[in-house]
């Protein structure tokens, strides 16, 4: 039960990357983006608060983004317990019907997107805590930004994200410099950080992040 953090700026592929090694490596993928999004298209009392924060490209309250990964984590322990799962437990392990069971395992996580901020980091080491999970590695996506302002133009283009427009790319970036690149050096310091090179094409950055990812899950 592995907690792996993928981090990169707008445009370095981490939402591409980490769908393939959640199919590749059986991880569970939890991207904060695509819960915000899940939460606007709902309609939902937080879609409609952080709406207009994301259409801005302002990066959203730090407590709405760890409470959506505090309750993912939760829901994640309790989807594993289904009664069919539960009834070939107690099989396996000769376990009677009114006995507690055994603690599951928990399957490895890869974080897409978050922690976004310093604080996030924090406010993560705390929820881990409680949770007791700990964070294994951070793999940062190294791409230079001129290539990154080169591939967030081009997903403009074909994406229908309200916030890939010219103006919230640049003030994505610039949350991203402001806000985001400090965490690098807040795990750089932990010796918990890897860098791979995400200039090329995406097969080219995957297979390293495949070998990244093994390594990672043996040891
Ligand atoms: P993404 O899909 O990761 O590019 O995220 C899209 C938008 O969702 C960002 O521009 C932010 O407005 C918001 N968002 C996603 N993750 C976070 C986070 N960890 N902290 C703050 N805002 C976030």
């Amino acid at each position: 039960m592995k907690n792996i953090i993928l981090f990169g700026a707008p445009g370095a592929g981490k939402g591409t990357q980490a769908k393939l090694l959640a199919e590749k490596f059986d991880l569970i993928h939890l991207s904060t983006g695509e819960m915000l999004r899940h939460e606007v298209a709902q309609g939902t009392a937080l879609g409609q608060r952080v709406k207009d924060i994301m259409d801005r490209g302002d990066l959203v309250g730090d407590d709405i983004v760890v409470g959506l990964i505090a309750k993912a984590l939760d829901h994640g322990r309790n989807e594993l317990l289904d009664e069919w799962d539960e009834l070939r437990l107690r099989r396996a392990c000769g376990i009677g019907d009114n006995d507690p069971l055994p603690e599951k395992p928990q399957p490895s996580i890869i974080y897409d997107g978050f922690p976004r901020t310093v604080q996030q980091c924090q406010m993560l080491e705390f929820l881990f805590q409680k949770k007791q999970r700990r964070l294994d590695r951070v793999i940062s996506i190294d791409v230079p930004q001129e290539e990154l302002v080169h591939r967030i133009h081009e997903r403009a283009l074909v994406s229908n994200r309200s916030d890939d427009n010219e103006e919230t790319i640049r003030h994505r970036l610039e949350e991203y410099e402001s806000k985001t690149r400090p965490v690098l050096d807040y795990y750089k310091v932990s010796g918990r950080l890897i860098t791979v090179d995400g200039s090329g094409e995406i097969s080219e950055t995957n297979s390293r992040l495949c070998k990244v990812m093994e390594w990672i899950l043996q040891n």
